[in-house]
């Protein structure tokens, strides 16, 4: 028999195996070589992701399941093969050619991307924060419907606060209850005020005397639970990051918070990012 015949794709060189004739329907040939070849080369291509179906048993005889792995494979390349779908690959055809291109090449995978960007807060909490909902007090666990999203530059900048804020005081997590809606929408019935839009907007409890979390973290101006010297702390962190523009809380003793009515028991923050 003669030598593989070289050939060379997108800049990479493959071998055209030498056939003694046809494989497939019809009065191809069938020799056994050539269908164990072509077998091996299905599923070659199979396991390269070029086409979906079941690992062809690896016989030499000819039998419906290659024929059919032939046509769903030369249906797979429309545009190289147009003409060759009959269920036969000829010597030095396009579609042998396609073949051993396809049994030796992977489908590339979609990149992962390392960190992507996150625009909601996870409701698991996280590192100096949990997520608490605003109509049970509860931990976010018992209200899915918590409005968790933010643009990813507030998330970050939130995450990376609360985290400064547990190497302080890691006994006093930050309570965080609604951002945004998904897509930085508003919900008015849940916010009458300001609806929360725009995805810049996080609201958080001032802190309590004991920390904790869920409806231990729940407090409010003039509660014996309420620790104005924490959230005092807390408002000049947040201001000091440079990212926070405005405050909401009804505690006239702490520098910087405004009044707004509805604020005694959450600091509504307001990013500039
Ligand atoms: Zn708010």
């Amino acid at each position: 028999m003669p030598n593989p015949i070289p050939f060379q794709r997108n800049g990479r060189f493959f071998q055209l195996p030498v056939m003694y004739g046809a494989v497939g329907l019809g009065n191809s040939l069938n020799h056994f070589q050539d269908v164990r070849m072509i077998q091996s080369m299905l599923n070659q291509a199979l396991a390269n992701g070029h086409i979906s179906g079941t690992a062809l048993s690896i016989t030499g005889a000819i039998n419906v399941p290659t024929i059919q792995l032939i046509q769903k494979f030369q249906q797979a390349f429309p545009a190289f093969l147009g003409r060759e779908t009959k269920g036969f690959v000829l010597p030095e055809s396009k579609t042998l050619t396609q073949l051993v291109i396809a049994s030796q090449t992977k489908i590339p995978t979609q990149p992962s991307v390392p960190n992507p960007p996150k625009d909601q807060l996870p409701g698991t909490g996280g590192p100096g924060f949990y997520r608490y909902s605003p109509r049970t007090g509860e931990n976010l666990a018992a209200d899915g419907t918590l409005m968790s999203s933010a643009k990813p530059a507030v998330i970050s900048a939130m995450v990376e606060l609360a985290a400064q804020w547990n190497n302080r005081h890691p006994s006093h997590p930050i309570g965080i209850g609604d951002m945004s809606g998904p897509d930085g929408k508003g919900d008015w019935s849940r916010h009458p005020g300001s609806g929360h839009a725009g995805g810049n907007i996080i609201d958080v409890r001032p802190m309590t005397k004991n920390g904790g979390s869920g409806n231990q973290g729940k407090t409010q101006i003039g509660a014996n639970s309420y620790d104005r010297a924490l959230t005092s702390e807390l408002v000049q962190l947040l201001f000091q990051s440079g990212k926070v523009k405005t405050i909401l809380f009804n505690d006239g003793q702490i520098k910087g918070v405004h009044f707004a009515k509805g604020h005694d028991d959450h600091l509504h923050i307001v990013f500039s990012l």
